[in-house]
C-alpha cells in the first residue's frame, strides 16, 4: 500500500493527469476539506469559484491520489439498467 517513496515533494503533480498528486486518501480528503471551506468563505462574501473538486481517487497513471472535479468525468462508466 505505502509505496510513495519515489516522491520526495509532497506537492507533486502527475504526469499523466498534471493534478496534484496527494499521498493518500487522507492527504487528499483533508485538502478536499481545506478547499470547501475556503470556497464557502469566498460565496458568503458573493466569489463563485468554478473549481468543484467533488471527491478524492486513487490514479491507476502514478499511485498518488487526485481530486476529481467537474471537468474530470472519471465517474462517466454507465451502467446496465436492470430490466
Ligand atoms: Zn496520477
Amino acid at each position: 500500500m505505502n509505496r510513495f517513496h519515489k516522491a520526495k515533494v509532497n506537492k507533486a503533480r502527475c504526469e499523466v493527469t498534471n493534478k496534484i498528486r496527494y499521498r493518500d486518501t487522507h492527504e487528499a480528503t483533508h485538502a478536499l476539506t481545506v478547499a470547501r471551506h475556503m470556497r464557502a468563505e469566498h460565496e458568503a462574501r458573493g466569489i463563485t469559484s468554478s473549481r468543484r473538486e467533488s471527491r478524492p481517487y486513487e490514479c491507476e497513471h502514478c499511485d498518488g491520489v487526485h481530486l476529481t472535479s467537474n471537468e474530470d468525468r472519471i465517474e462517466d462508466r454507465t451502467l446496465p439498467v436492470a430490466s
